[in-house]
């Protein structure tokens, strides 16, 4: 990137964005200083022919902005030491994304870009746009927030569509945000319980859109809802229903496993794709074919995508089926909130739980436990969660997954139910026994492919 070719910058964060961020600097011709807290990354930067030194002690009068790494706090609970310095000597701070905006609008601002933010279902809806983009033979470039940094990836042109996934925090470092579509799947109060956090939190990413050429804003949240009412520019609006009936809707609904256009036609089945099950995939489809639209898609070529789409890893992947038992993994489900989409997916569901529980536990899963056939507990949650199932699901503890799925996979097939459902949701975080949710659905996928 050519923005800052000649003048300095600093840089906080040489993890892989980071260090693709010097990286891409320097080829620019800009000057930087990088830094990290950790040794081994400064040393691996350093190996790349990337200056390092403190930031502590630059000389901050000749530096042209402060360049941050995700992860790097730029707010709460406390801003990074870093933030605290380029603020005493009024130096901008940004991030790789504004990075990547300048180099664009600079060289080539008609490039297709597809910006994704929300609270839930990121990841998917950008997989998704990605995937039905290249089914149609188009050149895309996915990444941001998901897999690849975005100054890893090919440059912005006209024939080549960027797919970027957005946190807030990419968005609040992007101060020139400008994609030609901006998505805003929704907004939920997730981890947000401090007073005017969620304000905050809402405005950030009506950043997005309000930059945006196209915005596609979901309106089933109160928030979300103002945010498409302020919307003065080219918008669509996308919903989820349960029924036909109700008002008049100009935008796209998503329902019964298809969306639907303004007039009412139905422009996407979606029945029978395994990995887009549920009211939330119909709407994460929903948003992508509005955004596969917009840069020139038909609905035919949209509806090819969709139907071939392999979904994403860990969130309700359907990792085998033996006989009538299908064996889901929902490894990613680390709280109650996505376990509630996966077991409302499903029925005679055998469903493996536990690990660390977040705050409330299962307690707001209890509506759904009729769709559950029989729990298997792992992990340090078993005793808290077996209290909650107690009288209502009959449970077995496993302990640990290597029991659980064996005994799951034995009930389903004895169970005589016609599709029984093996499925690893566990509602919890995977550190008790993981190192993170990606081994813990790894082990899970290992252990029904190793099942006689
Ligand atoms: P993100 O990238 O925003 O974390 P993912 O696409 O990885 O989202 O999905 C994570 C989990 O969020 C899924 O397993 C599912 O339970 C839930 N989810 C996915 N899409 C949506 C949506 N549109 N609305 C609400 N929840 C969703």
């Amino acid at each position: 990137v050519t923005t800052f070719a000649g003048r300095r910058v600093a840089l906080f964060g040489l993890g892989g964005s980071g260090l693709a961020t010097a990286l891409a600097l320097k080829a620019g011709g800009a000057e930087v200083l990088a830094w990290d807290d950790s040794p081994e990354s400064v040393a691996r930067a350093a190996a790349k022919d990337v200056t390092t030194g403190d930031l502590r002690g630059a000389d901050w009068s000749g530096i042209a902005a402060l360049v941050l790494s995700p992860g790097v706090p730029l707010t709460h609970p406390a801003p990074h030491w870093s933030v605290g310095l380029a603020k005493e000597a009024v130096v901008e701070i940004i991030g790789d994304v504004e990075l990547f905006c300048r180099e664009r609008t600079h060289l080539s601002p008609q490039a297709p870009f597809i910006a994704i933010t929300g609270t839930n279902g990121k990841s998917t809806t950008t997989a998704l746009i990605a995937h039905i983009l290249v089914q149609a033979g188009r050149d895309v470039q996915m990444g941001g927030n998901i897999g690849t940094a975005i100054l890893s990836l090919e440059p912005p042109s006209e024939d080549r569509v960027h797919v970027i996934e957005l946190s807030s925090f990419q968005i609040d470092l992007t101060p020139s945000l400008n994609p030609s579509v901006g998505l805003l799947l929704n907004i939920t109060p997730d981890h947000l319980d401090r007073h005017g956090a969620m304000e905050s939190y809402a405005a950030i990413k009506e950043r997005l859109v309000a930059g945006a050429s196209l915005a596609v804003v979901g309106v089933d949240d109160a928030p979300s809802r103002a945010i498409a009412e302020r919307r003065t520019g080219p918008l669509v609006r996308v919903r989820v229903t349960a029924s036909a009936a109700g008002v008049p809707f100009d935008g796209l609904t998503a329902r019964d496993a298809a969306v639907f256009d303004a007039g009412g036609a139905q422009v996407a089945d979606l029945s029978g794709i395994g990995s887009l099950r549920g009211p939330h995939n119909w709407q994460n489809a929903a948003f992508a074919l509005a955004a596969a639209r917009a840069v020139g898609l038909s609905d035919e070529a949209i509806q090819a995508g969709l139907r071939s789409f392999p979904g994403l890893p860990h969130r309700m992947e359907e990792v085998g089926k033996r006989g009538p038992v299908l064996f889901v993994n929902d490894s990613k489900a680390t709280n109650a909130d996505s376990t509630e989409k996966a077991l409302g997916a499903f029925r005679d569901i055998h469903w493996i739980l536990g690990g660390k529980a977040k705050d409330g536990g299962i307690f707001p899963l209890v509506p759904l436990f009729d769709r559950v056939a029989h729990a298997y507990l792992i992990g340090a949650a078993s005793d808290a969660f077996a209290a909650t199932l107690e009288g209502m699901v009959p449970y077995t503890r496993c302990e640990i997954l290597e029991a659980a799925v064996p005994a799951a996979a034995e009930n389903a097939a004895a169970s005589g139910a016609p599709e029984p459902v093996v499925l690893l949701s566990p509602a919890c975080a995977s550190y008790d026994q993981f190192p993170n949710f990606e081994v813990r659905g790894d082990r899970f996928r290992d252990l029904v492919r190793g099942l006689g």
